[in-house]
Formats: structure tokens, sequence, C-alpha cells
């Protein structure tokens, strides 16, 4: 596994993490053994960054981290970056709550990363009234937490504002090839700026980049015929100085597997091959995909809309051309009662969009495309 060394945090990271947000899964609960044999595998491979949050699997993440590696492994062999979600809380003695909640879910005495979770510029004004990055500080002070971030899912504006009025050591932040052009390049810019590491999330932009249709990926395969999507994906986030840690969402053995393959000596893009991204990226932006990360934030629909689930279906159409069989996942969403025919347009979920996607009018065109 690739090390970093954060000379601005005097510490070395593995450069691959795993993302506690989207373990295995049997029946409803996430599937234990199998996320015990990926940690085996991630820490025999010398991964050991885990990033986890107090509201990820319905407020089960961490426990589940507490199972299967704190109780597992002495606890410096490791090191854990944890989230305090402003939005669950009701006062600034609840952010203290939900900090010791953590700390005890976890079953640890210290979180090595603690950042403030998805921050925009709403929740940083919640954040500045309720002293929230002071009170990381502090924990910081009394050896409770070793750095202090947070994620990010806003415009360059806010992250600006955010590292300009607050005092950090890392930020996380959604970077990949598809929204490079878009925003990404510029919240890259900007972090580096104000000299403060970069750990990347969604690289592979919600798995939308793994398995790109044929047509768009010609360049790819034309560079390099043996390197998958997600390689190409990886690589492009790993070309960047700034960026010390990838986080990856990993699902399964066989995803866990083959990213560790990834970093075990991750090459930046060389000039050929960064023209080969560009010319991809040209080739997917031509196609009328929804900006859906499948983030969730905009969930629960209060009348029973997969807003993901639809937006997924869609972007799937869009980027793997399978019309009949996108048609017939759209339809088994509809007969559970799931589909966009249950929207009411009350505009609810669109608030906490951080990609700022018109969601009840995308969800109707994409209803008459599909129904
Ligand atoms: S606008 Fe539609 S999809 Fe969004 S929350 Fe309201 S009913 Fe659900
Ligand atoms: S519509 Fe927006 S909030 Fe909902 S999952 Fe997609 S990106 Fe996230």
């Amino acid at each position: 596994m690739q090390k970093k060394y954060i000379a601005s945090l005097d510490t070395t990271v593995s450069r691959l993490g795993f993302g506690a947000m989207r373990m295995p899964k049997s029946g409803d609960e996430v599937d234990t053994e199998a996320v015990k044999k990926m940690i085996d595998t991630a820490i025999a491979q010398g991964l050991t960054y885990f990033d986890t949050a107090y509201v990820y699997h319905g407020q089960k993440s961490e426990g589940v981290l507490k199972e299967c590696l704190v109780d597992r492994y002495p606890r410096e062999s490791f090191t854990l970056a944890d989230k305090i979600p402003l939005w669950m809380a009701k006062s600034e003695e609840d952010v203290y709550r939900i900090f010791e909640e953590e700390l005890a879910r976890l079953g640890v005495t210290y979180i090595d990363f603690l950042l403030l979770h998805a921050m925009n510029a709403e929740r940083w004004d919640t954040a500045k009234k309720w002293h929230a990055n002071e009170y990381q500080q502090e924990l910081k002070r009394q050896g409770k937490v070793r750095y202090v971030g947070f994620s990010f899912h806003d415009k360059p504006e806010s992250l600006r504002k955010i590292l300009s009025e607050g005092q950090w050591d890392f930020c996380q932040l959604q970077i990949n090839y598809f929204d490079w052009d878009d925003y990404a390049h510029e919240l890259y810019d900007i972090a580096t700026e104000f000299g403060v590491p970069i750990v990347v999330m969604e690289p592979v932009r919600g798995g939308a980049l793994a398995n790109l249709a044929e047509d768009v990926t010609k360049p790819f395969r034309a560079a390099c015929p043996e390197a998958t999507d997600v390689e190409w994906a990886l690589r492009f986030v790993a070309s960047l100085d700034n960026v010390a840690v990838i986080l990856s969402g990993m699902s399964n053995q066989e995803q866990m597997e083959q990213n560790l393959a990834t970093f075990q000596d991750i090459k930046p893009l060389n000039e050929a091959e960064q023209q080969a991204v560009k010319d991809v990226m040209a080739a997917i932006h031509a196609k009328p995909l929804v900006p859906c990360t499948g983030c969730r934030y905009c969930m629960d629909c209060p009348f029973g809309v997969d807003i993901p689930g639809v937006f997924q279906i869609y972007n799937d159409y869009q980027m793997f051309n399978v019309f009949e069989r996108s048609q017939e996942r759209y339809r088994k969403l509809v007969a559970d009662g799931h589909g966009v025919d249950q929207c009411r347009n009350c505009k609810a979920c669109m608030k906490h969009c951080p990609q700022s996607i018109e969601i009840p009018t995308r969800l109707a065109e994409i209803h008459e495309i599909l129904k």
C-alpha cells in the first residue's frame, strides 16, 4: 500500500481509505463477518485509514467498526475519521453529546480525524453560532482528537469562507475527473492555496465512473487496454499532489481486493493518459446525465419516491445505453410504490441536495422517458 507523509500534520496515512458507508449487508443489517474479512485483508496489505460518520448505515456504522476493527486490532495500528452531523444537534451542548456518543460507539478514547459533516454555507453559520470549530480545537488540546477538519458539499466561495474563518488541519472534498472542470478543480486549488491537505470522497462518483459505456471509454482502452475504469478514476485523483487519502466506499471483498491492488503502486497519470481522461470526460459530458452522487441527503421522500434510485436508473440508461433494462428497473420501482408517480412536487428534497439538482423537475422528465 502506498503511504503519504503529510508534512503539515507530521503524520503518514495510507493513500487508500475505507469508507464505512456502503458496507456489505445481510438482509437489513451490515454483514459483520464479511466486513471483518474485508478489514483483515485491508490491514494485511497496509490500509490503515477508516472513515465513518454518526449517520452512516442508520447510525450503526461506528458500532460495526468497533466490532470489526477496534476490538480486533491495536488502537495505534489504524487511524479513524469520524464526523459530527450539526443538522442532528439541537444546541451547542448537543454537539458535545454527539461527540461523546461517537467515542462510546467506536469504543475508543480518541479519534484521529474529526470532521464537521457535510458543511455548506448555512451549516458553517450554525457551526460558528455553536463554536463547533473551537470545540474541535479544544478536543485536540485534550488529546481526544488528533486533527480537525470538515467534509464539504457546496460552492467554491463557501469553501473559501470556511477555510478562512476556521482553523483546519485537513478537509474532505468530492473530487473526480467527471466534476473536475465544473467545480472540483476550483475546490482543489482553494484548499491547496490555504495549505490544507485533502481527503477525497467519491473518486468514482458513487460508482458512476466504474462501468462506463463502451462508446465513451475508447480513449482509456487505447491508452491502456488492461486498466479498469475504476483504476482510471482512482489514478486521476492520486495524481493530485495535495490529495492525501482517497476514500472508497467499498461494498464487498472483490472491490476491496481490486482497490488494494490498484494502490500497491499507484502511479500518477502521464501526459497522454491525462489527455485520455479529458477525451472520456468530453464524451460523458455530451450525454444528458443527472449529477446525482447517491449521497441520499434528500431522503426519505415523504411520499416514498426513491429519488437517487430513479436518477441512478436514468444515468445508467444514458451511460450504458441499456434502455430496455433501465425501463424494466424503473417499472419495478413504480410497482413497489417508489416511482415518480408518487411525487407531489413538495420540493422538500431540494433543500438537502448538495448538487443543487432541480429534483422534481428532473424526476418528471425521467418518468416521461422510462414509464
Ligand atoms: S418533491 Fe417529490 S420527490 Fe421531492 S420530497 Fe417532494 S414528493 Fe418527494
Ligand atoms: S438527488 Fe441530490 S441529495 Fe439526493 S442523492 Fe442525489 S445528489 Fe444526493
